[in-house]
């Protein structure tokens, strides 16, 4: 194969990685057989051993099949990270049946078009989103529930997710329990762990990964479990000291976006290690679990972390315990990075990926260079090259911008039912992905935005990235974004939207002024926009399209 990547390879760094011929139940099943005994996930102080996971996944795994789930049934998963995702996950891989990892944040109107599109047929569920679902179901091919309440298998956990007040408020809705709609509880205990043998091809669909609805219409990434499987191998092979049956992570990152399934979920049962599962980020809750849990490693995303240095006490929080950080979905901020290394002790790794690369391509090196500010080089069999933005057909030299292109044993095999936008994406094995890099002499890669977010005013081209850099270096500025608008003469034109620290009185004056004195005139903010908070996807990057839209709509009404 030809290694686009040569140049940066450092001898510390593993070119390529073994990669088992087995599907990731099959590789759970041989850890569950060798640490048996090993905590592997926690939830608020409820353990389950490896052994007693996987004999509930069998349990599950064999009352599916009895309901009708086979090779190829499409099965949805919408719940909060928790122990049953996990054992419905594993359960439904065991059998074939095709993943479809569904936002328990999405609206009705996303849950209806994700499940009709995937042609779901089968739903665990969350008893608290069920009023939710229950009138998307006749809408879809959903034919069988499984619903699964929080309470019923960790009542300690009550008080923390659900204020007395709305507990009085009768929050648990009742869920018409009957032939078609089961409790998770009920069929883990009434079914023996007999499953069906696991018959999985590595080249079968194992996902259908939703991407892209904040920014259109949300397309289904198929995601084999080849894919999968890679894709923990390339990540667990980049730790040169990794502790097999070691490590204790923190499952923070929602399971049902990519980042949290592969390297949150997937990554610390292949490697037999212990996970502390969290179902929602909320920062006092965090900052304990990983001081109680001693946790060792923690994937994380740049608005954590942020928010971890801006906790009023965040010194006297003992997170002397954690080695890595793994941050990835969003650009880190250079200063949250020092600062929250200091704080620690630890090491933050900054990777890069996408959901149509299961996610991860690239990661800095953990003992060889780490550049900050980079995504790093390559992780092991991903190749990569920087395209001409106009056509994708020219290799670019180095330190020149152009659109990033992987190909690798964990890129997507396509968008479900959208044969064009998979041929405008894939083309000679080659994964487009719309984000523009560059690459320096020695192989790291930098990203410099997304095509689509690129700013064009007055022919000038504008990454808004580099404009949200230096407001957030402003130090009344808590959170920043700044985006694209129309404008009459330039064709666009830069706003940006901010919100204060608490307590910060700052104008639309000072934030400019603050601008001129770093950044070209071109791409200095020409108004400023207040609020109180930005909206964000579920992995907490900032939704720079809505904020767009609003303004335009608003200019379009005044
Ligand atoms: P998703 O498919 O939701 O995981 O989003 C993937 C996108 O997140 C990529 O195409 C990038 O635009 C962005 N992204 C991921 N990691 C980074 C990173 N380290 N720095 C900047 N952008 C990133």
């Amino acid at each position: 194969m030809e290694r686009v990547w040569y140049k940066s390879y450092d001898s510390r760094v593993p070119h390529s990685a073994d990669y088992p011929e087995q599907c990731l139940p099959l590789l759970l099943e041989a850890t569950a057989a060798k640490f048996p005994q090993n905590v592997a996930v926690e939830f608020f102080g409820t353990t389950l051993t490896y052994r007693s996971l996987w004999e509930q996944i069998l349990c599950l795994a064999n009352a599916l099949h009895a309901q009708g789930v086979k090779p190829g049934t499409k099965l949805a998963i919408m719940l909060p990270n928790c122990p049953q995702a996990v054992i419905a996950y594993y359960a439904a891989l065991w059998l074939g049946a095709i993943v479809v990892m569904t936002n328990p944040l999405y609206v009705e109107r996303e849950v209806e078009h994700q499940w009709k599109d995937a042609e779901v047929e089968f739903l665990v569920v969350l008893d608290h989103l069920y009023p939710k679902v229950e009138r998307v179901l006749p809408k879809t091919a959903i034919k069988k529930v499984v619903s699964t309440s929080i309470k019923d298998y960790f009542p300690l956990i009550l008080r923390w997710l659900y204020p007395l007040k709305a507990r009085k408020k009768k929050l648990f809705t009742s869920v018409p329990y009957s032939e078609n709609v089961f409790r998770f509880p009920d069929l883990i205990s009434n079914t023996p762990p007999t499953p069906p043998p696991c018959t999985v091809n590595l080249d079968d669909i194992a996902l259908l990964q939703y991407t892209g609805g904040s920014t259109g219409v949300a397309k289904g990434v198929i995601l084999s479990h080849r894919n999968i499987l890679a894709n923990v191998v390339q990540i667990s092979s980049w730790f040169p000291d990794l502790r097999w049956g070691g490590e204790r992570f923190l499952a923070v990152l929602p399971f049902s976006h990519v980042f949290g399934m592969t390297v949150c979920m997937n990554l610390p049962l292949f490697t037999g290690c212990y996970c502390s599962i969290l179902p929602r980020f909320e920062l006092d809750e965090l900052l304990k679990t990983l001081q109680k849990r001693k946790i060792s490693l923690f994937p994380g995303v740049p608005t954590i972390f942020a928010a971890i240095m801006n906790h009023p006490r965040i010194q006297s929080y003992d997170l002397s315990s954690i080695r890595f950080c793994i941050t990835g979905s969003a650009p880190m901020p250079l200063e949250v990075l020092r600062k929250f290394e200091n704080l620690t002790g630890s090491v933050i790794i900054e990777g890069y990926g996408l959901t149509e690369a299961s996610p991860v391509t690239h990661c800095n090196p953990i003992e060889g260079t780490r550049k900050p500010g980079s995504i790093g080089i390559p992780i092991p069999d991903t190749e990569c090259k920087i395209m001409d933005l106009e056509y994708g057909t020219e290799e670019m030299p180095v330190l020149k911008e152009g659109e990033l292109i992987v190909r690798g044993p964990q890129v997507m095999q396509g968008y479900w039912k959208m044969p064009e936008e998979t041929k405008y994406a894939l083309r000679n094995g080659w994964l487009y992905t719309g984000d523009i890099a560059t690459m320096d002499a020695e192989g790291y890669f930098f990203i410099v935005d997304r095509k689509k977010d690129m700013i064009i005013a007055g022919g000038y081209n504008i990454y808004p990235r580099e404009i949200d850099e230096v407001l957030y270096e402003h130090p009344k500025v808590l959170d920043a974004v700044a985006v694209g608008i129309p404008d009459p003469y330039r064709g666009e034109t830069v706003k940006a939207f901010i919100v204060a620290k608490p307590g910060q009185n700052i104008t639309e004056k000072e934030i400019i002024e603050f601008c001129k004195t770093r950044l070209a005139i071109y791409k200095v903010p020409k108004s400023v926009e207040f609020r109180d908070s930005l909206p964000k996807t579920i992995v907490g990057k900032v939704l720079r399209k809505d904020l767009r839209d609003e303004s335009l709509q608003k200019s379009a009404s005044s």
